[in-house]
């Protein structure tokens, strides 16, 4: 290892080592100045190590009759790295599989407008074979003026449309102060200008629920693995990727849908990768080729804005699919899925 350079080791024991002999492995690493950290796991005692590891041996801690297993990363994201985890996770929503080998799609409004809005949309989605409704209650938006959600009650509303269709619902956290009112939700959206909010990632680090976490607008892949770190070292291991467009120089579309980062992230992380077009291209013509294009990188789904009221909308209307158009997507997307052999 290369003197100077901050690296990351992991550590998992074995299942019956003895206190003291984990005590004495702890004394011994943390001489070396490094920092140790306990990673949550139900089975052994599994450390992550950093710091400058070049003085450390690794077939010296390798050789300790406590220790399992030793993997050395060199990623500030061990356990988002794909050295630390090599197959795919596969993260289950009520049931519904989201990673390796299936399509997901995540379809609805930008946000909750009334009981009868998100009820007509969600039926409609439902019957185009989208598996999951979104719709945002409580919106991070520009301007202070700007419509910012039904809140509270579109949350309710939310929740009408998941048991009268029962399909699951994701909607975006703006505010920890909010958390409880999300028990019924079931998949909590963490949106491009919360990536960073490192207190709410080590908050939903500890909620036992998945997380669909997209990325910052103007963020690079190894900072959106970090904040998927963040999450996951709190012990909570369902977390979804999505990239979503970043900001670029062109200005004909909303910002730029990075298409190679769905296999960068694949390469270096086992988590599954999400698209959304909606918000990366924001020209409804755009997001057929873009879904399929999403797909043929090897996306595990697509999250779609779909409103049966474009032109009325009161967030994003410009950029909504209507039913009629998402159900032809939908057909195409299907085939897609299929060439590729993935179940949709
Ligand atoms: C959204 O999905 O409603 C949203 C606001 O997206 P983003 O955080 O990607 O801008
Ligand atoms: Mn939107």
């Amino acid at each position: 290892m290369v003197k100077g350079v901050f690296c990351l080791m992991i550590i998992v024991l074995i299942k019956d080592a003895e206190p003291e002999q984990i005590q004495a492995l702890y004394a011994s690493l943390d001489s070396y100045g490094v920092t140790i950290s306990d990673i949550p796991s139900a089975s052994a005692t599994v450390w992550c190590v950093g710091g400058d590891l070049s003085s450390i041996d690794i077939e010296w801690v390798r050789s300790n009759s406590i220790v399992d297993a030793v993997h050395h990363i060199r990623k500030p994201y061990p356990i988002a790295s794909r050295s630390f985890h090599p197959h795919d996770t596969i993260v289950e929503v009520a049931g519904i599989p989201i990673g390796q080998g299936h399509v997901c799609v995540i379809a609805g409004p930008c946000s909750v407008e009334s009981e009868q809005q998100i009820l007509a949309i969600a039926q409609q989605v439902k019957q185009s074979g989208a598996s999951l409704l979104r719709g945002g209650a409580f919106k991070p938006r520009t301007s202070p003026y700007a419509f910012q959600g039904l809140q509270a009650q579109g949350l309710s509303h939310l929740l009408q449309a998941k048991k009268a269709t029962g399909l699951p619902i994701v909607t975006e956290l703006t505010s920890l102060e909010h958390l409880d009112l999300y028990a019924d939700v079931d998949v909590i959206q963490v949106g491009a200008r919360n990536m960073q909010n490192f207190e709410m990632l080590k908050q939903l680090g500890r909620c036992d629920k998945p997380i669909l976490l997209k990325r910052g607008m103007a963020s690079t892949l190894e900072e959106l693995l970090m904040s998927a770190e963040y999450i996951l070292a709190g012990g909570n291991h369902r977390v979804i990727l999505c990239e979503r467009g970043i900001r670029t120089y062109q200005g004909i579309t909303r910002n730029t849908l990075d298409l190679s980062a769905v296999p960068l992230l694949k390469h270096d992380s086992h988590l599954p990768v999400l698209v959304d077009p909606s918000h990366a291209a924001g020209i409804p013509w755009l997001m057929e080729p873009l879904s399929q294009a999403a797909i043929a990188v090897g996306a595990d789904g697509l999250m779609l804005e779909v409103h049966n009221d474009p032109e009325n909308a009161l967030c994003d209307g410009a950029q909504s699919l209507t039913c009629e158009k998402f159900d032809d997507i939908m057909q195409k997307v299907k085939a897609y899925a299929q060439f590729a052999s993935k179940v949709i």
